[in-house]
């Protein structure tokens, strides 16, 4: 059976619960779908240690918790589990279909994207076999299996730093392998990482392969100046070079093509609107976006307080 609501939010991180937020506290009926659990990328940090408000590190699963608490409040409704497939627009009004084909579309006059990114692959030989067999792309999920452990961590952004100290809980080793001789990632996490003293950087090097048939054996790393390859024995590897977009939803529905760019990030203004009327974006799969929490939830509230114009233009006759 079709759901009828004002706003559909699709995603369920910090920009989606923000937009959320703020949709029903401006008094729209708003259901927000999320294809997993709450959260995105954050329920994957074990520290956040920048969202303002938070003096001590709160847990990425403790924020979005207080986030979705805070939400459902004001009435903000929840579907999880249940992924967004395809939109169809008709008579200006958006026709989500959602979870399996037997549910009906949700039918919106607006919605909001949050769908976030996923964790990039490196695609080199052993990563697929040896995923979820020493090859991790999430320490909080399977850090503790490493308990005196050796391991690499792959990558030198933010990501690549905070879960590799947050690895040194667990591991008796740590080593950094980075493409380059300096780090992306904040300042303040590369000095911890130097400083550690379970943590060895492996500087100007990339993951040629991993070794191992069943489990992970070791990795082999080359060395881009001198091109000289190593193999190192390890038991466990987790890989942190990027996060791509999740658009799926795009490529099911020609009648939103176009809305992203080339690398798959969907393109708005600074009011979250896309080329598409009724159509917003928010947080990490916002073309553009410094990715933050903060930043994400500033979008959320920006694309829910446009999306309230929006609809309210088009029912007052007011939107041109
Ligand atoms: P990122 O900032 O894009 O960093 C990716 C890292 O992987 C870079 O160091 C990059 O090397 C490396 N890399 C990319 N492709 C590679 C390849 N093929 N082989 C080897 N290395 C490769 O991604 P991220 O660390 O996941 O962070 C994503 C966003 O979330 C960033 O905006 C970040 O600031 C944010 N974030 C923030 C926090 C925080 O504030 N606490 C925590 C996590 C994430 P190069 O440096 O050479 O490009």
């Amino acid at each position: 059976m079709a759901i009828n609501t004002d706003l559909l939010i699709i995603g369920g991180g910090p920009a989606g619960l923000t937009a959320g937020l703020y949709a029903v506290r401006g008094g729209l009926d708003s259901v927000l779908i999320e294809k997993g659990i709450l959260g995105g990328q954050v329920t994957t940090t074990y520290d956040v240690e920048n969202y303002p408000g938070f003096p001590e590190p709160v847990s990425g699963a403790d924020l979005v918790d207080k986030m979705e608490k805070q939400a459902t409040r004001f009435g903000l409704k929840i579907k999880t589990m249940c992924e967004a497939q395809r939109i169809e627009i008709k008579d200006h009004k958006f026709h989500t279909y959602i979870c399996d084909s037997s549910e009906g579309p949700v039918i919106s006059d607006a919605v909001i994207l949050a769908s976030g990114n996923v964790p990039r692959k490196l695609g080199v030989p052993g990563e697929e076999k040896l995923a979820g067999r020493g090859v991790s792309y999430c320490a909080t999920c399977d850090g503790a299996l490493f308990r005196n452990r050796e391991i690499a961590v792959i990558g030198g952004g933010d990501s690549a730093l905070t879960e590799a100290l947050f690895l040194t809980n667990f591991a008796s080793k740590v080593y950094v392998v980075h493409r380059r001789d300096k780090f992306r990632g904040e300042k303040v996490y590369g000095d911890r990482i130097l400083a550690h003293p379970k943590i060895s950087v492996i500087w100007d090097s990339v993951l040629e392969s991993i070794v191992g048939e069943e489990v992970v054996d070791g990795v082999k790393l080359k060395n881009v100046k001198t091109s000289e390859i190593r193999e190192i024995k390890l038991d466990g590897v987790f890989i942190f070079v990027g996060l791509a977009p999740s658009t799926a939803i795009i490529k099911n529905s020609p009648g939103i093509a176009g809305i992203a760019n080339e690398e798959g990030y969907i393109v708005t203004d600074e009011s979250c609107k896309t080329k598409i009327e009724g159509l917003f974006a928010a947080g990490d799969v916002r073309a553009g976006n410094f990715r933050q929490i903060v930043v994400a939830c500033a979008n959320g509230a920006t694309a829910a307080h446009n999306a309230y114009h929006y609809i309210d233009g088009v029912r007052t006759g007011s939107h041109k």
